[in-house]
């Protein structure tokens, strides 16, 4: 739990709606835990605020344990819950108590919405999505996926846009495409999320009326402003649905320039201002010499000691829509999912060392106070110099990426 509000607190716009408060006027009365899960959360949050710096405090989150307990009994104790599990339990939580959408009546028909085409059926998604939920917290962590499945039989092409939170990606798969690599990077878990998958049974080609086997492709439609990476180390039982064997393949990822422009859909416009970024790529296309960086990344896979930091304080590139709480439609104006490039820096990590029952989570975050990283337990907090940050890659478990500004 400690690992995971750590994480999320280096999130700046985050921990700025709630430590100042603009949550107050999202809150949404109808909802079933009466906002005190987001007023839990926001102590904590102007605590971290308050404390932030040289010497990060250790929260002492009970207060926010109690009403996570009252809604959701499968957190309490002091078990060591999945932490990915946690994750959208807080933020669907906190979505919830702080939702402006309101519920309204669909206005497409199916027949009427199957004739639109590929781009309006994504803005109609997305649309609908965001009427019924709306709030910064999706502002901020939401984004769009194009999925494409092709029956083998006829060619026959059914796409559908969902809104996503997080990418949940496979480090099994991403491992599997390198065996003699000691390591697997992020790139290679995200190729692997994003390769094209061959459905085995069960899919149903709308032109053939019948069972055929299809192939299904996901791409980026509109990208979210808060990146969150689950590398999935857990494999599941197929029988008992249950964790069975962690995986602790070493994953290298990128401290910056992170890109997800490579896996955008066609339909996503083209990315603006790529020639004023001072790591952009050449405008020739990217080359695949073995030599060549992945184009995930813009730059060296890894930073090196040294580096100058971002200078991109996550809480000034955002302050103005916190500043004075913007209505639904002016925030959204403010936040472009679609505009490109996407690029991403790494503010926090979430740690799983251990074994699959015995582990212990940990958390490095990168203090917007200082541009330092942090290493944080339950009970402390240390200096980390941005190597270790991105040498904990065999207990990385969720990756926090922030959108830099164009
Ligand atoms: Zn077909």
């Amino acid at each position: 739990m400690n690992s995971i509000l750590q994480c999320l607190f280096s999130v700046g716009p985050l921990l700025a709606y709630f430590a100042a408060g603009s949550f107050k006027s999202d809150l949404n009365p109808s909802s079933c835990n009466k906002g005190l899960l987001a007023r839990a959360f926001a102590d904590i949050a102007r605590e971290a605020m308050d404390a932030d710096g040289a010497h990060p405090p250790v929260i002492a989150p009970s207060a926010l344990k109690r009403q996570v307990e009252r809604w959701a009994p499968q957190f309490a104790g002091y078990d060591q819950h999945d932490a990915q599990e946690f994750m959208r339990f807080l933020l669907d939580g906190l979505h919830e108590e702080t939702n402006r959408g309101s519920p309204t009546r669909f206005t497409y028909t199916d027949a009427e919405f199957d004739a639109l085409s590929d781009a309006e059926k994504a803005t109609v998604s997305w649309n609908r999505y965001l009427r019924f939920n709306s709030s910064f917290i999706f502002d901020l962590f939401g984004g769009q996926l194009e999925s494409t499945v092709t029956c083998l039989a006829c060619g026959h092409k059914s796409v559908t846009y969902d809104a996503f939170w997080d990418l949940s990606v496979p480090v099994a798969a991403a491992h599997a495409g390198r065996p003699s690599a000691p390591f697997a990077s992020l790139c290679d878990c995200l190729d692997a999320y994003f390769a094209q998958e061959l459905l085995d049974e069960g899919y149903r080609c709308d032109a053939c009326k019948v069972p055929r086997p299809a192939k299904k492709r996901l791409r980026v439609m509109r990208a979210p402003h808060v990146l969150v990476v689950h590398l999935k180390r857990f494999s599941v039982s197929p029988i008992s649905g249950l964790p069975e064997r962690k995986l602790d393949t070493p994953i290298s990822f990128p401290l910056d320039l992170l890109s997800l422009d490579p896996f955008a859909s066609s339909l996503a416009p083209p990315p603006s201002h790529a020639q004023h970024h001072p790591y952009a790529q050449s405008p020739s296309p990217p080359s695949s010499g073995p030599q060549s960086p992945h184009p995930c990344i813009l730059a060296s896979p890894v930073s090196v000691p040294g580096t100058p930091p971002s200078p991109v304080s996550p809480v000034s590139a955002f302050a103005a829509p916190l500043s004075a709480p913007a209505s639904a439609a002016a925030s959204r104006a403010q936040t472009p999912h679609a505009r490109r490039p996407w690029t991403y820096s790494l503010v926090a990590i979430s740690n799983h060392s251990g074994s699959l029952g015995g582990g212990h989570y940990t958390a490095i975050t990168k203090s917007f106070d200082d541009l330092e990283w942090y290493s944080k337990n339950d009970s402390s907090a240390t200096r980390a110099s941005t190597s270790s940050a991105a040498a904990c890659a065999s207990s990385a478990y969720i990756l926090f990426y922030q959108r830099t500004p164009a």
